[in-house]
């Protein structure tokens, strides 16, 4: 049933733990603060009906000018490794924690982003501008819409506040929503601390996940614990990596501290989701060696995996026990990621001989430079309209050589043709977000106008369902716009 904000039940199991994990620190509220966007989804989630979601109450807890009531307002502190390198302790630097309320789906942490300046917060200001707000805001529930685990957006608040960056920008505040923002680097934190580590620990499994400590060769023994723990998150890493790569989804920042123990997608900054495949394509332009390129991904996530399970040493847990948690890391993303590729080509099971034909079409989309989306979308559609399909290609001939060894494929499979048609349109979105979508949304936000959030949104949602008169929304940028330059800069 949904309730008001003051019936709300809250929790504050973080500011349970022993106080050197956060700091108790109210947000600086933005001055005259108005919500652009409030999502009924997320609001579901926590059990706020949309009525408590227009009230003004909501308004002052989304801006940091109220607290959650029954919350106790902190900071988490965390570290973590950046493009590579040991950085110390980075965070939360501009993110206030509200509390912990129960939804109809479990405990929810509601966090606001952008929400001032923290006992961490370094040379930071605190703050996050209006365009970075706006995409972590869309791309968050992008994802959940395509079905990939992410934290989730419950509200954008803006103002008139100046931001200084590469130039004079709007301050704006997203309150997100997720079981838990732990990351990799809250465990990197506390890594030559024994304690601290297995207290974390401790927390972490018993709140999130529990699987863990009955998995464990010894519920009580941390070494064992540790051990499920690590293999459990990378498990949920390799997968969610899988379905990153299958939807040409690039995170931008695979640093420590923004990688999700539950294997969530998690800090959306300079992201993208790719236009024409390229799969050394480098989202961020602040990444000028390429280490977070797409095809990069997985061997970061792992490496990314090495780091924490290097933080549980000092729970006792050896070298070679650590590693043989991670081991398994690359056949669980193969496993996920050809299991994905099988449903994305409309085959019933992904067979030993199968990577020929897949890599055939990486190499085919690479080298006419094709569409990511609308290459797989079309293949669904290939029987009724092969030449939308072909069109997509400079060099029709090539993609017509391998539509024949896909066909010669699928014929193996005694199936309806029009069962596998409608499950590739489940497997294959239509919309994605796109940068310059992106962009026109933030635009549009500038001048105070969420329209074109609601209306990307409305398709994002459930990108798979083709709408009439959005033509333009599944299209890819068109020829001649300059690209948006997305960097760290947020
Ligand atoms: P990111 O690269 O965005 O994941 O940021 C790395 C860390 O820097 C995060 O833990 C943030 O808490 C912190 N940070 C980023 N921008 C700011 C800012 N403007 N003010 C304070 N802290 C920030
Ligand atoms: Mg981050």
């Amino acid at each position: 049933m949904a309730k008001g904000l003051m019936g709300l039940k809250v929790a504050n199991s973080f500011a349970a733990l022993p106080e050197v994990f956060y700091s108790r620190v109210a947000p600086a509220p933005l001055s005259a603060p108005r919500l652009l966007h409030a999502n009924p989804d997320v609001g579901r989630l926590l059990g706020l009906d949309e009525a408590a979601l227009a009230s003004p109450e909501f308004l002052a807890l989304c801006s940091g000018q109220a607290p959650l009531p029954g919350g106790q307002t902190i900071a988490t502190v965390y570290s973590g490794h950046q493009f590579g390198v040991w950085a110390g302790q980075l965070g939360d630097g501009r993110a206030h924690l509200l509390g912990e309320i129960e939804g109809p789906e479990g405990m929810r942490e509601l966090q606001l982003k952008g929400s001032g300046r923290t006992p961490y917060a370094r040379m930071g200001d605190g703050r996050a501008v209006l365009r970075s707000s706006v995409r972590e805001y869309l791309a968050s529930e992008a994802m959940a819409g395509l079905g990939i685990p992410t934290t989730r957006a419950l509200a954008l608040v803006v103002s008139d506040d100046p931001v200084y960056r590469e130039t004079v920008e709007t301050a704006a505040v997203v309150a997100r929503v997720s079981p838990t923002f732990l990351r990799f680097g809250h465990f990197e934190h506390w890594g030559h601390t024994q304690a601290r580590q297995k207290a974390l620990l401790d927390y972490a499994v018993d709140h999130f996940l529990p699987e863990c400590r009955q998995a464990a060769d010894a519920p009580d023994d941390p070494v064992a614990v540790g051990l499920a723990f690590l293999r459990e998150v990378a498990r949920r890493t390799a997968i969610l990596i899988a379905q990153w790569q299958l939807v040409g989804f690039c995170h931008g920042v695979m640093n420590t501290d923004n990688m999700s123990i539950l294997g969530l997608t998690l800090d959306y900054g300079p992201y993208g989701f790719m236009d024409v495949f390229n799969a050394r394509h480098v989202c961020n332009h602040s990444d000028t060696a390429g280490r977070y390129a797409w095809n990069a991904q997985p061997a970061v996530a792992h490496w990314n995996l090495y780091r924490l399970a290097g933080s549980l040493m000092v729970l006792g847990c050896d070298g070679e026990s650590l590693q043989a948690c991670i081991a398994p890391f690359e056949a669980d993303f193969l496993r996920a990621f050809y299991q994905g590729l099988a449903c994305k080509f409309g085959l019933r099971e992904w067979r030993a001989g199968d990577e020929v034909l897949g890599d055939a079409w990486w190499s085919l989309l690479q080298n006419q430079a094709a569409d990511f989306t609308l290459a797989f979308r079309r293949l669904a559609e290939v029987d009724e309209a092969p030449e939308r399909f072909l069109d997509l290609f400079e060099d029709q001939d090539a993609a017509q050589a391998w539509l024949e060894r896909y066909r010669a494929r699928l014929a193996e499979e005694a199936g309806d043709p029009a069962v596998r048609r409608a499950s590739m349109l489940r497997a294959n979105p239509l919309y994605i977000l796109r940068n310059h979508l992106a962009q026109r949304a933030i635009e549009a936000a500038r001048h105070g106008d969420p329209s074109e959030i609601e209306r990307l949104l409305a398709l994002l949602r459930d990108p798979y369902t083709e709408r009439g008169g959005a033509e333009d929304y599944a299209a890819p940028p068109p020829a001649g716009e300059p690209e948006v330059a997305v960097s760290c800069s947020s």
